[in-house]
This record gives C-alpha cells, structure tokens and sequence, in this order.
C-alpha cells in the first residue's frame, strides 16, 4: 500500500547561484506553487550553505517548503576551520541535510564513518537526513550494483537506530547518470528502490520500510519525472540540474502523483 506522506521532491542547487539570482529563483518557485494551492506536497530547497537562512525566511510562509544544506561537519563544534555544523544549519532555518552525495563520496573521499556521524548529527539537531547511496557506471557494467548500494547502506546508515532511522530519506542515485542526461529507465530504478526497501525491512522491520521515503536522483527532469514517480517504490526525486529552471521543476513537483 502507497503510504502518501512518503513522497517528496528535493532540488540541489549545488555550487550555484549568487545571493540575488538564489532569491530570484525562490521567489519564482514560490509564486508558481503558490498557483498549486491545493496540491500537498512537500518540497526541499537546497541552496548553498551562504543562502539557508535568507531562503528559509522567504520561504517561511508556504509550509510545504523546507530549505536545506548539501553537507554539514562530521563534528559538533570547535577548532574546525571553513566547517559548518548541523547546529548552525538548524540555527538558521535549515530543515534538511543531504549525506554523502556522490560528489562529496568522490571529491571529499568520505568515509562511511564520517557519512554515519554526519547523519546522527543532523538528526540531533531533528532536522532531515537526506542519505545518497548509488552505483558507479563500472559497478553497473560489472552486475555489482546491489552490492555497492547494500554495503553503503549497511556500514553507515544502517548502523542508526530505529527511531533514528525513521526520520531519514534515501535517495538512491546512480552515479551513472548524476548530470549526464543519462537516467534509469523505470525498471532499473523500481528494482533498485525495491532491493533498497527490502533491505531497510529486513533491518528495521515491514512497518518502517513501508513509511521510508526512497527518492530517485541522476537526470530526472520535467519529461520522465511522471513515469519514474509513478513506480511503487520511487517516493519522489532529488534533482539536480532541473532544479535550477523554475518552470522544469514545478512540472517535476506536479509529476509526483
Ligand atoms: C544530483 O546531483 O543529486 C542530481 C540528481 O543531479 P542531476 O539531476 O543534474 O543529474
């Protein structure tokens, strides 16, 4: 059964985005979904750290609108100089917190240990761990993806405990196809968002499992979002370059069902 609370869209903004064209493209989404009046939806705006709080404050008013960091400190406080932390995130608004994308797993290397500290520090602050797990293009080719996406899950997240657990998202993005234009076809991603809610049942339980967002990331744009939001186990998507055209993502925050 389709547990509707489950579904969510989320647009990284990655590294873009100067403080007035942040706000200008706020505003936009803002206006448009404001046109969706009835539509109950929650969406996640995650800009880079400098715009959490502005962006929050201009969003404060439509509450399906959480804004959200693309990284935080694997550590609490102190002599870490150019680290931001879950607290400070939270301090100025911030809802959501997404671990271990791809691009901090390949550019920043890391750790498993790090990914799990990160992601207990966000729900310390009760704020939402978006967690990225995914397969590179040479595990796919090699029929190791489950694998790979089982041994990230298993030696970081899976080490939360219940109660921890249920206040996380996965998002399942293969690297493959991370801004290439290349995405899943339906299949390769309802059998990975299967294999993914199995393993959080076979951890946490069937009820759990049932209630995990697992959103779908790597190209998903205004074309095949309705196709890869209407499989049973895709809750929704994190999107990264359609997040930065107000009308694309809106047509995206529309396909959810
Ligand atoms: C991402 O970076 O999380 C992402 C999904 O990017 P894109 O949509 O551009 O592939």
């Amino acid at each position: 059964m389709r547990n509707l609370d489950r579904k969510l869209v989320a647009g990284n903004w990655k590294m873009n985005l100067l403080r007035q064209d942040a706000q200008w493209l706020m505003a936009e989404i803002i206006g448009m979904l404001a046109d969706e009046e009835s539509r109950d939806v929650r969406v996640a705006i995650i800009p880079s750290f400098v715009h959490i709080g502005a962006l929050a404050q201009q969003a404060s008013a439509d509450k399906r609108f959480g804004i959200g960091a693309q990284n935080c400190s694997d550590k609490i406080s102190g002599a870490y100089t150019g680290e931001v932390s879950a607290s400070m995130i939270n301090s100025v608004g911030g809802k959501y917190i997404i671990i271990g994308h791809s691009e901090r797993r390949a550019y920043f290397n890391e750790s498993n240990e790090q990914l799990l500290n990160k992601t207990k520090l966000t729900l310390s602050e009760k704020l939402t761990p978006i967690f990225c797990c995914g397969e590179l293009l040479a595990d796919r080719n090699s029929e190791n993806y489950f694998e790979i996406v089982k041994q990230q899950l298993t030696n970081s997240l899976f080490e939360l405990s219940v109660d921890d657990f249920k206040n996380t998202v996965i998002a399942y993005e293969p690297v493959w196809a991370i801004g290439t234009g290349l995405t899943a076809s339906p299949d390769q991603a309802q059998e990975m968002h299967a294999f993914i809610r199995k393993l959080v049942a076979d951890k946490y339980g069937a009820d759990i499992a049932d209630q995990t967002t697992i959103l779908y990331g790597g190209s998903c744009n205004e074309k095949n979002a309705k196709e890869l939001f209407s499989l049973p186990d895709v809750d929704g998507g994190l999107i990264g370059g359609a997040a930065l055209k107000s009308r694309s993502f809106i047509e995206i925050i529309k396909a959810l069902p």
